[in-house]
């Protein structure tokens, strides 16, 4: 039998029915019943996301889009700053406790 990981609460604080860019954003409904969990650093760091913590949870909005596409959400191929600007947000809140270095060993580089 395969081994799952054990999923980890996100290491950030959010509202409940909040979503990180509606949140920030503000001209978008500020409660959603559903959420959706996105892995702040994806790709090749997506299982150290994972492991610690670095989640946030994003309105399907912002986090596919729509069928139609949007440049609003973090995953949509058309060139927007939502991503860089929350891995930046994140790394920044990360080295409040911790130090660069440290935030490095685990990603491999900065955003900052
Ligand atoms: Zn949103
Ligand atoms: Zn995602």
């Amino acid at each position: 039998m395969k081994k799952r990981r054990k999923k980890v609460a996100s290491r950030f604080y959010q509202e409940e029915g909040e979503c990180f860019l509606c949140a920030r954003l503000e001209k978008y409904p500020m409660y959603h019943k559903e959420l959706e969990r996105h892995h702040i650093y994806w790709g090749c760091h997506h299982e150290q996301a994972e492991l610690y913590g670095f989640t946030v949870n994003l309105c399907a909005h912002h986090h596919r889009g729509d069928e139609k596409g949007n440049k609003d959400a973090v995953h949509s191929p058309d060139k927007n700053d939502y991503g860089d600007y929350i891995k930046r947000w994140a790394q920044n809140e990360f080295e409040k406790t911790n130090t660069r270095e440290q935030f490095i060993e685990i990603f491999g580089r900065s955003w900052l």
